[in-house]
């Protein structure tokens, strides 16, 4: 698994399984299949309501805790530094596997970003949590952390696919040292049907969904598709065998078009 080196030293892969909306049994099935087949990255959250599913997956995987990646998020109700500190126990009691290799704020608050940033720079100094960063920070809001913030996000996890290709935020975490992650990087469907992008497919012998993924990775960001299908689990990680053209990438650079499927995180400055 291609892997990538934080700005803290810790590696992470580069592309994982995203697991929202996943419950229960059918979760925890579809997250061992997926460690089975060879993810080694797994993202949750508080909110997806499925942190024990990923634990327990985890645990009877039978594969060594430190061979995967695990990442959770706080809830965007937990607003505040007590309540960030508070939302870290719980995830890591639900989730049950020893530590939590990433966390990150799910949303911007819009008022208590600085404590909630405080909250996870204190757990990070207790070695309670190997790495920390946030969701959905625009370049304004990773920009004021030169103001306030002792550690640097190791990641900003943003949605981003060839239909929204937020180049110049690409490039600014690049210059800070952030990883940037790529969430609904399939665009939960709905370009996978673009015949520019299907013709792309045709002439890799590759799916429109790998052309996506693949295009994401070559622009070193990291992806976390979700799938709870054992054919397309492995469809999304059977993309290291073949690699685009100049040409290519830079026709699919050319299809953004600011698609979101979430809301825009400029709402929350
Ligand atoms: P994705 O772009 O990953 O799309 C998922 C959808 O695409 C599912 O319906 C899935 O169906 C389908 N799919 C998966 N693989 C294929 C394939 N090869 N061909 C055709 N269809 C496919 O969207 P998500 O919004 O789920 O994003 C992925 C992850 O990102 C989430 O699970 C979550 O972990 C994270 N996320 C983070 C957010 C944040 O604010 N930080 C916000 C949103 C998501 P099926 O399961 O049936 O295969």
């Amino acid at each position: 698994m291609l892997q990538t080196t934080l700005n803290n030293g810790h590696s992470m892969p580069m592309l994982g399984l995203g697991v929202s909306g996943m419950y229960g049994a059918d979760a925890v099935r579809a997250i061992r299949s997926a460690l089975t087949i060879g993810y080694r990255l797994i993202d949750t959250a508080a909110m997806y309501d499925n942190e024990a599913a990923v634990g327990r997956a985890v645990r009877e995987s039978g594969i060594g805790r430190a061979e995967i990646f695990v990442t959770t998020k706080v809830k965007d109700t937990y607003q505040g530094y007590d309540s960030t500190i508070r939302a870290f126990e719980e995830s890591l009691n639900r989730i049950n596997c020893g530590y939590i290799d990433l966390y990150l704020l799910h949303w911007p608050s819009r008022s208590h970003r600085r404590e909630m940033w405080r909250a996870m720079e204190t757990l990070h100094q207790q070695g309670r949590i190997r790495s920390i960063g946030v969701c959905n920070y625009p370049i304004p809001l990773l920009e004021e952390f030169q103001d306030y913030a002792d550690i640097v996000p190791a990641v900003n996890q943003v949605e981003f696919s060839p239909y929204l290709y937020s180049e110049d935020l690409l490039r600014y975490c690049q210059g800070q040292g952030i990883q940037l992650q790529a969430y609904s990087p399939l665009t939960q469907g709905k370009r996978l049907d673009d015949p520019r992008l299907i013709a792309t497919a045709i002439k890799y012998g590759k799916t429109p969904a790998q052309i996506m993924l693949r295009w994401i990775l070559h622009h070193g960001v990291s992806a976390i598709p979700k799938s709870n299908n054992v054919r397309r689990l492995r469809e999304n990680l059977d993309i290291f065998d073949f690699d685009l053209l100049p040409e290519d990438l830079a026709r699919l650079d050319g299809f953004h078009e600011g698609l979101r499927i979430f809301d825009d995180p400029m709402n929350y400055i």
